[in-house]
């Protein structure tokens, strides 16, 4: 750590620029010190501060600033960090932490040059300053940034926004009824600007969606959930995953999202959405009868075969096929299951049947539904690839209500 002691009063300076280092007073020594570009009262230590305020049950509040050259950090920093009744205000409820990416890296710690590159990747910080919540787990509570409770309002203010962000998000859904039995909650408390996409584009194929897998993934018994809630959550550290489903719950990562608008989310979504109606661990289940290259496989082979077929099979051609086999998982699978459909109309069906009813074994399976063995099925997909095996269609798997 750059800490240079100082003895002059003259540089005391409340209401710091960026410009100039933070002066801070050494514990118990009466004596002045230059520290980091790190304001008095924040660390840029993340992990300490998660702990501390796991301990205490606080939350933490993540500044994540480029200290000498943008403007709206300055004023940031300027008229509410450095502010006397600012750091007051709030730590009683927060643990502060400012995350720096200057150009002069020389006022970061060690740690920090280290670090901050690493959490603005995590965090997908693409606008500065950007502030998040997070709760003692790493997991982001809120969003907030600089305009957002401030607005020129000064310390005060952006210490009530702080608190009003302290309280659970309201919870406003968007609620669409389905043909089906199904209601969907959408949950975009957390990415507000995320709404609009979420009414117009993810609701409306979703609940169409729903209409679909009610035909095709039916099965004797068998019951479409009442509810699916898709909630927008904050990535949690050291979590890479974009999406996933848990009961009747599809978790989706904002930040993810936001850059996938147009390519993988409404994709992504639909394989979460499979899951869903699998529903193939209830009851218990078991790698032998339910296994996940079947689920992943399944959930891919809606996802790409049915869903978005113009994506040109999952991507498996001749050059690749060689050394695939069909139990590959996801895509592989996925094409491998699209090649048995439109060759025995009905396998899936009753592929989807046995996982549910926890019948499925890989060694009797498609013996019985085909009359081959999945061996032989795998040479008969792998000398087909190249040619145009007919895809199903979502038509194919209506039911007549
Ligand atoms: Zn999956």
């Amino acid at each position: 750590m750059r800490t240079i002691v100082a003895f002059a009063v003259a540089f005391v300076c409340i209401g710091a620029t960026s410009d100039t280092p933070h002066v801070v007073e050494a514990p118990g020594s009466g004596k002045l010190v230059f520290d980091t570009s790190t304001p008095a009262g924040f660390t840029d230590n993340l992990d300490e501060a998660l702990a501390k305020a796991k301990q205490e049950g606080k939350l933490v509040y993540v500044c994540f600033s480029g200290s000498d050259w943008c403007g709206g950090c300055r004023e940031l920093e300027r008229e509410v960090f450095a502010q006397p009744e600012f750091v007051p205000a709030v730590e009683k409820d927060y643990v502060l932490v400012f995350i720096d990416s200057p150009s002069d890296k020389s006022v970061l710690t060690e740690r920090a040059k280290k670090k901050n590159p690493k959490l603005v990747k995590e965090y997908g910080i693409d606008r500065y300053p950007a502030a998040l919540i997070l709760d003692g787990d790493g997991n982001m509570v809120r969003r907030t940034g600089y305009m957002a409770g401030y607005s020129g309002g000064g310390a005060v203010e952006y210490a009530k926004h702080l608190m009003e962000l302290k309280k659970p998000a309201t919870f406003a859904p968007y609620v669409l009824e389905t043909p089906v039995l199904t209601k969907l909650v959408f949950d975009t408390s957390i990415a507000p600007d995320l709404r609009k996409w979420t009414e117009e584009k993810l609701a409306p194929l979703m609940s169409e969606w729903v209409v679909k897998l009610t035909d095709i993934m039916a099965s004797d018994g068998w019951e479409p959930p009442k509810e699916i809630l898709f909630q927008f959550v904050g990535k949690p550290l050291n979590n890479y995953g974009v999406a996933y489903s848990m009961g009747n719950r599809i978790s989706l990562w904002d930040h993810w999202y936001r850059e996938n608008l147009n390519g993988a989310a409404l994709g992504t979504t639909i394989h979460e959405l499979t899951h869903v109606f699998q529903n193939y661990w209830t009851m218990g289940g078991s790698m032998d009868y339910c296994p996940s290259w079947v689920s992943e496989g399944y959930a891919d082979y809606i996802r790409c075969i049915l869903f978005e077929p113009e994506a040109d099979g999952c991507g498996i051609v001749r050059k690749n096929i060689e050394n695939l086999h069909y139990n590959g998982s996801y895509r592989v699978t996925a094409h491998f299951f699209g090649f048995v459909e439109s060759r025995y109309p009905g396998t899936m069906k009753k592929l989807n049947a046995a996982m549910r009813n926890h019948t499925f074994y890989d060694s009797k399976f498609w013996k019985e539904a085909t009359g081959k063995t999945a061996e032989e099925l795998e040479a008969d997909w792998k000398s087909d690839v190249s040619g145009a095996a007919p895809t199903p269609k979502v038509e194919d798997f209506k039911v007549k209500r």
